[in-house]
């Protein structure tokens, strides 16, 4: 009864990752685990492309590292502007809200990003403490590129916060080369591990913000007091403890880091990149439209695309997982119903990605919508 799970996460997971959940749970202060520990810190350097930032491996999801960058970073009335492409930037709101900070909202209008001058204008405008950026927002398919972005954050003196849980590991980002202050994501995503971590890397700059702040965290668990000799500690392979790490989770991510590292993260996201832009192809062929409205500004880890008139998206959805495939609905409150959601990162195959597509067409066609059989298939391997 197994299906092809393709949302925007969790996501299909290598094989051998799984295998590594199955391992025996050992100690969390065991030397084997320590070593796994100590070189999944070391790998995510390499993959997050900050040879000097501080990595952070904790046990939760996504939100956790939104909610710990945040929670360390910012100050009661200290001001933070957000940058929305969509639901994942209200979630930022909402945090920086709960810490007490100003937060003013760029919100970009369903399918586009915020214009770069209407980001100079307002950071120009006050002293901001830090901006928010939603990498890919997985309610809309919109990819930002978060490099000119930091590059005028610089300028101001603002710290940079990139949530990249849908696009870590799948879309191109230098943290270090660009200047970002965190790089945040969850396991479930390009990462290639079920869910359960937290994972994220701060730049030296914000780790003195953090040391150098004037009020404690407001938060006890999420605190870079508890976790930073943690961390350490792993790296220089010496045990510790906090709270325990979820030992079998750390060893599949040391799997799956090793998988991307062996690859090649830029050889990862060049595959990433080649694969979305054939299957965006394949997809507006048979005549579907994709949310984000620039080619250069949709997502390369999942799409976003608008059923066509008259398909029924309950119905699409229960057709497709009919056909063995696992599709998500629309998440963004104002287009929900109009749209799904396709994921195609981690360990995806061309194989995944057309199996895909032919769930897709006979779901269409079910509906009577007029299409050729195989059209978007073929598109998508002539453009691989
Ligand atoms: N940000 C983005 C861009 C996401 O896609 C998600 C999860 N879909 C989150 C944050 C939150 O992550 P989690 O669900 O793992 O808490």
């Amino acid at each position: 009864n197994r299906k092809l799970l393709m949302i925007p996460g969790p996501i299909e997971v290598d094989p051998s990752v799984l295998r590594a959940i199955g391992e025996v749970t050992t100690s969390h202060v065991a030397p084997n685990f320590i070593e796994c520990f100590g070189n999944s810190i070391e790998l995510m350097r390499k993959i997050w492309q900050a040879p000097y930032g501080q990595p952070f491996i904790i046990a939760g999801s996504g939100t956790l590292a939104m909610d710990m960058a945040v929670c360390n970073l910012i100050e009661p009335e200290e001001n933070a502007l957000v940058i929305s492409t969509g639901y994942f930037g209200e979630r930022y709101k909402n945090i920086l809200t709960t810490y007490g900070a100003k937060v003013t909202v760029l919100q970009a209008e369903i399918g586009e990003i915020v214009p770069l001058e209407e980001v100079e204008k307002e950071l120009s405008s006050k002293d901001y403490k830090l901006v928010t950026i939603t990498h890919v927002d997985t309610s809309t398919g919109v990819l930002n590129d978060p490099q000119p972005i930091a590059e005028i954050a610089q300028k101001y003196n603002t710290l940079t916060i990139l949530d990249g849980v849908c696009a870590t590991a799948g879309e191109i980002s230098k943290q270090e080369e660009w200047g970002i202050d965190v790089v945040l994501t969850g396991s479930q995503k390009a990462i290639g591990v079920p869910p359960g971590l937290a994972l994220f890397v701060v730049s030296e700059k914000a780790m003195n913000v953090w040391k150098n702040r004037k009020n404690p965290v407001q938060n006890y668990y999420g605190s870079f007091t508890n976790w930073l000799p943690i961390m350490k500690a792993y790296e220089e392979r010496k045990p510790s403890y906090f709270g325990t790490p979820p030992v079998n989770l750390i060893r599949a991510l040391e799997v799956s880091l090793n998988l991307i590292n062996n690859e090649g993260i830029e050889n990862r996201i060049a595959t990433h990149l080649v694969y979305a832009k054939a299957f965006r192809k394949a997809i507006q062929k048979i005549g579907l439209e994709l949310v984000p409205k620039k080619e250069d500004e949709a997502a390369n880890t999942m799409s976003a695309i608008y059923y066509p008139e008259g398909i029924d998206g309950n119905q699409f959805i229960k057709g497709i997982s009919e056909y063995g495939v696992i599709l998500a609905g629309g998440l963004h409150s104002e287009i929900k119903t109009k749209y799904f959601r396709v994921g195609h990162m981690g360990a995806i195959t061309k194989s995944d990605i057309v199996v895909t597509l032919s769930a897709i067409e006979f779901a269409l066609a079910k509906q009577k919508y007029k299409l050729t059989i195989g059209e978007s298939i073929g598109t998508f391997l002539e453009n691989l």
